[in-house]
């Protein structure tokens, strides 16, 4: 974040100069403005350091040849969704000669951005309803700015059912976050700045430092963690003894031809279970001729499931379906993971 940070500022210096600066003052700027927070190391700082001159050189030799001042940078937006107050930024808004507008928004990712990924970028529909509702006029061109490649992956401007799909989305968000229903999802991000608000590592909050004595709940269940993994392993190891000795005794009994064998206080019966199956066109092909193929044929939720996520299925469809989806049970489940040096 303290890169894309760094980067951003010294792009927003570029573009707002009324005669763009020459590469040193841009170098220097980025200098002067860069945040040291969140490197692991001096080496990554220096490694990245290096990364972002880079960055900004390419950025500058292609810009300023030509260069025509935006509309707009950094631009603050505040729109209203059918009552719901949306606040931004955008990076940057040109005119086009045909008098619609161009919306960029720099991104310093690592990967190019696929054709997929900008047709169902939420943040460019937003800047689109954005734009068209601060200045009156169409979006003709969104463009996510690849700087690593220095490269702009555009793509036209989101149709009408788009457009309105990101606006019930807004008005579905708003609804939650006012019923404070806004559960933590852990995604790529994670660790955010939000660490002590979020229920996935608030309890390092709990366990910290001197904070608390010994004999505290959090730290006590911090030890039952450790338990529980070092049980789940003995399991582990016992479960695949068990799967060889049960081997050995299948081999002995089908080697033998025999179905029970006596230890000296226990016995063991040899059976071969068999779980029988139909081929499904084949019973088609019995059971349609005489109508009893309906008989047969079930209601199937995962290809309720397909269908949601069917871009060919009617939205409002679509929209019914997810509103019909109800919990039907829940179980607790535990991952286990080793912790990253991190947290
Ligand atoms: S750390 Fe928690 S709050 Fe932050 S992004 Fe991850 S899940 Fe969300």
């Amino acid at each position: 974040m303290s890169f894309g940070t760094t980067i951003h500022a010294c792009i927003e210096y570029f573009l707002k100069a009324r005669t763009p600066p020459p590469l040193e003052k841009l170098l220097d700027y980025y200098e002067k403005n860069w945040l040291s927070g969140g490197y692991a190391s001096a080496e990554e700082e220096q490694g990245y350091k290096d990364y972002g001159r880079q960055i900004l050189r390419q950025f500058w030799e292609t810009h300023y040849p030509g260069f025509h001042p935006p509309a707009a940078v950094e631009k603050s937006f505040y729109i209203d969704v059918e009552g719901v107050k949306v606040q931004g930024f955008f990076d940057r808004v040109d005119k086009l000669p045909s008098g619609g507008l161009a919306i960029t928004d720099y991104k310093t990712n690592r990967e190019l951005f696929t054709t997929e990924y900008l047709a169902n970028n939420l943040q460019l529909t937003i800047y689109q309803i954005a734009a068209e509702k601060t200045w009156g006029l169409p979006v003709e061109r969104l463009t996510l700015y690849h700087l690593v490649t220095n490269t702009p992956c555009s793509c036209p401007p989101r149709g009408r059912e788009q457009v309105e799909a990101a606006q019930r989305l807004i008005l579905e968000v708003a609804e939650k976050i006012t019923r404070g229903h806004f559960p933590a999802v852990e995604n790529d991000t994670c660790p955010c700045d939000f660490t002590e608000h979020c229920p996935y590592y608030r309890h390092l909050y709990l366990t910290a430092g001197e904070v608390l004595p010994k004999e505290s709940p959090a730290v006590a269940i911090g030890e039952v963690v450790e338990s529980y993994v070092s049980l789940q392993s003995r399991i582990k190891e016992l479960e695949k003894q068990l799967e060889e000795t049960r081997q050995t005794i299948i081999e002995y009994c089908e080697k033998e031809g025999i179905s029970r064998i006596f230890g000296t206080r226990h016995e063991v019966t040899y059976h071969l279970v068999k779980r029988t199956g139909f081929d499904e066109e084949e019973v088609r092909r019995i059971l349609e001729p005489a109508d009893l193929w309906g008989r047969v044929l079930g209601f199937d939720e995962s290809l309720v499931k397909k269908l949601l996520a069917d871009g060919t299925v009617p939205g409002h469809i679509r929209r019914q379906l997810e509103a019909a989806e109800r919990i039907i049970s829940s179980h607790p489940y535990l991952r286990v993971r080793p912790r990253t040096e991190e947290e």
